[in-house]
C-alpha cells in the first residue's frame, strides 16, 4: 500500500539526475571513471586509502568474510538485534554465527558480552552501527586486537557518523556501507567496502569481478569470485549525492530534534538518543520505544492503525535469532535477553529530509492516539477501571 507519509523518501536533486544521465551519454556503463571517483570518495570520508565499489551492502559484507577466508567450522560474532543481511553472509561462507547481546540505551553490540563470545574458531566480529549511532568501539576493538580478531563495521545506516572525533567504517579492519533508497545517501542498489589493507583491497576487488586479479587476463580467473560489481550509473548517483553529505545529515538532524520535541508530551514513549559524548550521530532511521507495560501485540496493532492511517511505521528490528535460518545457533553464553525486551517495543516512524512540521504533529497525534487507545495501558482506562472515586 503506497503510504500519505511514506516510511523514508530519497531526496533526489536536479543535479543527481544529471549527473546519471551523463554517464548515459558515454560508452562506459560498467568498471569506469566514475567508480574510482565514488570508490575515493567514500575512502576519504572515512579517512583510509582504499574503497571497493560493490553491488550491495550484503555484498560488501559477504566480500569482507570471503577475503578474509572465512569459512565452515569458524565463528562469526554478530548481534541479533540487526538486519538479516550481516547473518546471511555468515552463512553464506558456511561460517556459524554467534550472536551476542546490545546495550539496552545505544542498542548496539554490548563490549562488556564479547570476550567470553571468543572462541579458537572465532573467525571475525561483525559491529553494527545501529540506527546510525555509533558502537563503542574503543573496549570492543581491545578485546578483538587481543585475540587478534578482525573487526568489520557495518556501517550501512551510520554514514558520516562518528566516535571519539574519528569516522565510522575507517576504524575497524573493514567498513561496509550501503545504499539502498531508505538510506541517508542511496546508489538506487549499492554499497562499498572501505579498508587500510591494500591485500585484501585487491581481493576484494577480484571477488567482486568474478574472481580475477589485476594480473589476470580477460578469461583467467585466480579466485572464486561473484559478480558484485556496481554500475557506472549507481556512482555517479553516489558521488553526486556524497557531495551533500553533510547537508543531507544536517536536514536529517533536524527532523529528529522536531520528532523528539513533538514526542516529549507523550510519557509512554521513550526516545533514540539525541547525542553521543566525543561523536557524532547519523540518523538513519527515528525509532522510539514503547515503555515496559506494552507488549510487542501492542507494538503491532499501534503500528497497524498508523499503516491504515497512511502513515509508514516499522518494526526494526525483528531479532535474527528468532528468524527460522538463524533458530539453531543459540548462544548457551548469552541469553539475548536485551534484544528480546527492545525488539518487541521498538517502532520506527517515517523519517526523510522534508517530513514538514505539520506531518510530524500528524504523526505524533496519531501514534498518541493509538498508544491511548491500548486498553489496558491508557491513563483513562486504568482510572474507569478502577472505579468511581468515592
Ligand atoms: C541496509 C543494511 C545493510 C545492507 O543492505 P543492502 O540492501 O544489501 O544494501 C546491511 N546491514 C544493515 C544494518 C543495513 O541496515
Amino acid at each position: 500500500m503506497e503510504m500519505r507519509i511514506p516510511l523514508s523518501a530519497p531526496e533526489i536533486t536536479e543535479a543527481d539526475i544529471e549527473a546519471v544521465v551523463n554517464v548515459l551519454r558515454t560508452p562506459r556503463l560498467s568498471i569506469g571513471p566514475r567508480m574510482v571517483e565514488f570508490e575515493q570518495a567514500m575512502a576519504e570520508a572515512a579517512g583510509v586509502p582504499y574503497g571497493i565499489a560493490v553491488s550491495s551492502g550484503t555484498a560488501g559484507l559477504h566480500l569482507c568474510l570471503s577475503a578474509l577466508g572465512i569459512g565452515e567450522g569458524d565463528e562469526v560474532i554478530l548481534p541479533s538485534f540487526t538486519f538479516i543481511a550481516a547473518g546471511n553472509v555468515v552463512l553464506y561462507q558456511r561460517a556459524t554465527p554467534v550472536f551476542v547481546d546490545i546495550d539496552p540505551i545505544t542498542l548496539n553490540l554490548n563490549p562488556d558480552r564479547l570476550e567470553k563470545a571468543i572462541t579458537p574458531r572465532t573467525g571475525a566480529i561483525i559491529v553494527v552501527h545501529t540506527f546510525g549511532h555509533p558502537a563503542d568501539l574503543g573496549p570492543i576493538l581491545d578485546v578483538a586486537r587481543k585475540h587478534g580478531v578482525p573487526v568489520i563495521e557495518d556501517a550501512c545506516e551510520a554514514i558520516g557518523a562518528q566516535y571519539r572525533g574519528r569516522t565510522v567504517g575507517g576504524i575497524g579492519d573493514f567498513g561496509v556501507f550501503g545504499f539502498y533508497p531508505n538510506k541517508p545517501i542511496t546508489t538506487g542498489e549499492g554499497g562499498m567496502v572501505v579498508t587500510r589493507d591494500a591485500g585484501l583491497a585487491d581481493t576484494m576487488r577480484a571477488l567482486r569481478n568474478q574472481g580475477r586479479m589485476t594480473t589476470d587476463g580477460w578469461l583467467d580467473h585466480s579466485l572464486l569470485g561473484y559478480n558484485y560489481r556496481l554500475s557506472e550509473m549507481n556512482c555517479a548517483l553516489g558521488v553526486a549525492q556524497m557531495k551533500r553529505l553533510g547537508e543531507i545529515l544536517e536536514g536529517r538532524e533536524s527532523v529528529a530534534i522536531r520528532y523528539a520535541n513533538a514526542l516529549q508530551e507523550i510519557s509512554e514513549v521513550t526516545l533514540p538518543p539525541l547525542k553521543i559524548e566525543g561523536g557524532r550521530l547519523c540518523w538513519f532511521v527515528f525509532v522510539i520505544r514503547l515503555a515496559a507495560q506494552f507488549a510487542r501485540e501492542d507494538r503491532d496493532s499501534i503500528c497497524e492503525q498508523l499503516t491504515a492511517q497512511g502513515i509508514g511505521c516499522g518494526r526494526y528490528f525483528a531479532p535474527l535469532h528468532k528468524q527460522p535460518l538463524f533458530a539453531a545457533y543459540a548462544n548457551p553464553l548469552d541469553d539475548l535477553a536485551i534484544t528480546e525486551q527492545v525488539a518487541d517495543r521498538t517502532l520506527a516512524l517515517p523519517f526523510f529530509n522534508g517530513l514538514t512540521d505539520a506531518q510530524i504533529t500528524e504523526v505524533c497525534g496519531s501514534l498518541r492516539d493509538a498508544i491511548r487507545g491500548i486498553p489496558e495501558c491508557s491513563p483513562q482506562a486504568a482510572s474507569a477501571a478502577a472505579g468511581p472515586k468515592t
